[in-house]
């Protein structure tokens, strides 16, 4: 069987998955900060990873994976948009946090496992900023905690920067309380009008690196299998989580993952360019979750990917192809062994899409509907039309196959040979073809739901 294979940011070299445990499989994934709708952008790592969750369902058992991905509840973007909306933190939150479940699922995103809410996991996060404290990784002052980036040797060893470029590329927030300004916030204190939970530093509320150090301790344990995001978070983010961690005593994840950016006709998307839009306008302009989340598969989750206007059509077209050809057809029980082997190569989506297309040109239906349901692309649509008949099936030479069969049919009829005729009549059943002979000669055949040529193959 083959492997499962992943490219590792930590080791920059593809490596064979060795989980830690293959009756617990853990992955964490960074999720979102609630407080408006998740732009196309936001899809590129939910998609990326649920295909790796389904992979790692499929291989280790649906009951054997465990994928956690956190809401970021508590955040002064959020506070901001309380403040200027007049409404509450909660409800925002709230609101936000069902956007994104709905728009998710429509891109055909399973649920993970755990969607745990940094607000409640305060409790832990104060813990772990103690014990931070008491090894001598992190220090108070002012009613902040702050990380000592000094105290852990292999920082930046993630992203494989110095902390001389970290400094010069990043926006370190200099501040008097800082022993050094690469040193990161694990908490800060909160006044009477921001949100904030006692602590032993006083009222505050957490930085937001400490909550995914904290939620995948709680939730996960102190090592698991891989840890996935989007690549602008490799920094400080993910460095900073491994910082805590580490020092916390976690060995932490195995494997990282991040996916590459996405942009919009080949600029950064930008509310400024016009560019800038959300899943939710795709869905509500009638652009079926299932094109958008082929759009992203069509492209490696560590190439850069371009959303354009072309790609949206190809991937419509493609797509109704496919679903018209599956129409009413089993799928197969077994998983085809290129698109699977694509798949397991450091979820190489297009190579996958490459297999589905060659099982499309072989008439292998079944085993494309199979491959449409392993990538959550199925959806329904209307029956095909004998109009579209010719061009469903372009290029495909199934008409004059037809049309041979039935020619065969009629020459076997004349001259009594039943044993040809009825073999032939078989198959365009078994195929869902009906057939029927006019009085002056002349043949009709119907396509019907579940046409599946592959039954025609061969006979002649
Ligand atoms: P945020 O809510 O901004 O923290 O982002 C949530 C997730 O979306 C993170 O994993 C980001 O890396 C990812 N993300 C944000 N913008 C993009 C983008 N343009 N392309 C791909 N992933 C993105
Ligand atoms: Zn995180």
């Amino acid at each position: 069987m083959t492997p499962i294979t992943l490219h590792n940011t930590k080791t920059r070299k593809k490596e064979v998955l060795e989980p830690i445990d293959p009756n617990n499989v853990r992955m964490y994934v960074c999720g979102p900060t609630v407080y408006d709708r998740a732009h196309i952008g936001n899809a590129r790592p939910v998609i990326v990873f649920d295909t790796l969750f389904r992979l790692l369902r499929h291989v280790y058992g649906e009951d054997h994976v465990k994928y956690v991905r956190n809401f970021t509840d508590v955040d002064d973007k959020i506070n901001a948009r309380a403040a200027e909306s007049g409404r509450s933190i909660r409800e925002i939150t709230d609101e936000t946090t069902q956007w994104y479940l709905d728009d998710m699922a429509a891109v055909g995103a399973l649920e993970p496992t755990h969607m745990p809410r940094a607000t409640e996991y305060i409790a832990q996060m104060v813990a772990m900023g103690e014990d931070l404290i008491a090894k001598g990784h992190a220090y108070e002052a002012e009613g902040h905690v702050l990380f000592s980036v000094e105290s852990y040797e292999d920082y930046g060893k993630l992203s494989g920067r110095s902390v001389d470029d970290m400094i010069a590329g990043a926006r370190v927030e200099i501040a008097p309380y800082k022993r050094n300004p690469m040193d990161f916030v694990i908490w800060k204190p909160s006044d009477k009008d921001t949100p904030g939970w006692e602590s032993p530093w006083g009222r505050g509320r957490p930085g937001w690196h400490i909550e995914c150090s904290a939620m995948a301790h709680e939730l996960l344990g102190t090592s698991f299998d891989i840890h996935g995001g989007g690549n602008d978070l490799m920094f400080p983010h993910h460095e900073n989580e491994i910082a805590q961690s580490k020092c916390a005593g976690d060995d932490f994840a195995n494997v990282w993952m991040h996916n590459e950016m996405l942009q919009v006709e080949g600029k950064k998307m930008s509310k400024s360019l016009g560019n800038f839009f959300t899943v939710r306008d795709l869905l509500d302009q009638g652009v079926p979750g299932e094109v958008i989340r082929f759009v992203f598969l069509s492209t490696h989750y560590r190439k850069p990917m371009d959303w354009t206007e072309k790609k949206r059509e190809e991937a419509e077209k493609t797509l109704e192809t496919w679903s018209l050809l599956t129409k009413g057809l089993e799928a197969s029980d077994e998983i085809d062994d290129a698109f699977l082997s694509s798949l397991k190569n450091d979820l190489n989506t297009a190579g996958a899409i490459a297999a589905m297309h060659k099982m499309k040109a072989e008439l292998r239906f079944n085993d494309l509907k199979a491959a449409m349901e392993f990538l959550s692309l199925t959806y329904d649509v209307d029956p095909a039309s004998e109009e579209v008949f010719d061009w469903l099936y372009e290029g495909l030479n199934v008409r004059p196959l037809i049309e041979e069969l039935v020619e065969e049919m009629s020459k076997a009829r004349a001259i009594k040979d039943y044993d040809k005729s009825d073999l032939i009549r078989k198959a365009f059943m078994a195929a869902n073809l009906s057939v029927s002979f006019d009085s002056d000669g002349g043949v009709t055949y119907k396509r019907e739901e579940g046409f599946d040529p592959s039954k025609l193959e061969g006979l002649l």
